[in-house]
């Protein structure tokens, strides 16, 4: 279990394994009866190299037959068939993707342009890739809304998770203030070292962000993007990050800047129950 490293709360992400996997969930998101959640780790898939063992990545060098494999036993695990799972093309912007009706899944090259996706439509998961950016899971339990956000560098900076709610509101009349967060593994304040421009362009974007406030040559990414979420609304006990670095736990996790690019990817899932409680 990997407790917050901030004070004041109990929430935690669990690791389980479940179908000869090993899978992330939120404790916090593992309360609600209607909503599955997970966020993939390496073990149990059948890739090889730098791709071992499960790369859920469409985009990487690896053999397309081996991640289309492996992909199904993750989706397996949810009960979910490929043909079920949303993604997007992630391009490190601020654009959300809202799935509005049940239609054929695209190809890698048909997905639609964004970093994020919004649905309430059960049975139909979302997803985005990850092997460092930040994983995001948001929640509307008063509408039963879910998004899923890729939150890179960029993405972060442009405030990727303000653009989230504001869709979710605009589509599903979402209150901020109703919402829950789930923050995921990812790279880690102890693994990334930036130049010191990426950090004045934070703190000129986000002047108040106590997250920014000791950093001098490392950004805390997801603590930026908790900040960034406290901001727009949600109450700090409803946001559960996990605090996990993927850099740091090779055994459990691709990293892209660990691995100099040539790595497999995660996968971070949301899906509301079709059959509802
Ligand atoms: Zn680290």
């Amino acid at each position: 279990m990997a407790t917050r490293r901030e004070g004041g709360s109990i929430i935690a992400w669990l690791v389980r394994e479940e179908g000869g996997l090993r899978i992330y969930r939120s404790e916090l998101l593992l309360r609600l009866s209607w909503l599955l959640q997970g966020f993939s780790t390496r073990t149990g898939g059948s890739s090889t190299g730098p791709y071992a063992t499960l790369n859920l990545g469409m985009t990487t060098g690896d053999l397309p037959s081996r991640v289309a494999a492996n992909r199904e036993r993750f989706f397996s695990v949810f009960g979910l068939t490929p043909g079920k799972v949303y993604g997007v093309r992630q391009v490190h912007g601020q654009k959300i993707f809202v799935v509005r009706e049940k239609e054929a899944v695209g190809t890698e090259a048909e997905l639609p342009a964004a970093d994020g996706l919004v649905t309430a439509l059960p049975g139909v998961a979302v997803t985005t890739v990850h092997a460092d950016c930040v994983p995001i899971i948001i929640v509307d339990p008063v509408r039963r809304v879910v998004a899923a956000v890729h939150a890179g560098w960029r993405g972060t900076l442009a405030g990727i998770v303000l653009s989230a709610l504001e869709t979710m509101g605009v589509e599903y009349q979402t209150n901020p203030e109703d919402c829950w967060a789930a923050i995921g593994p990812a790279v880690g304040e102890c693994c990334y070292r930036v130049p010191q421009e990426r950090i004045n362009l934070f703190c000129s974007r986000w002047p108040d962000l106590s997250s920014l406030e000791q950093s001098s040559d490392r950004l805390d990414l997801a603590g930026i993007n908790r900040d960034l979420l406290q901001k727009a609304g949600l109450a700090g006990r409803n946001i559960d990050l996990a605090g996990i670095c993927t850099s740091c736990r090779e055994e459990e996790f691709f990293s892209y800047r660990r691995d100099r690019g040539e790595t497999g990817r995660m996968l971070s899932l949301a899906v509301l129950k079709e059959r509802q409680e």
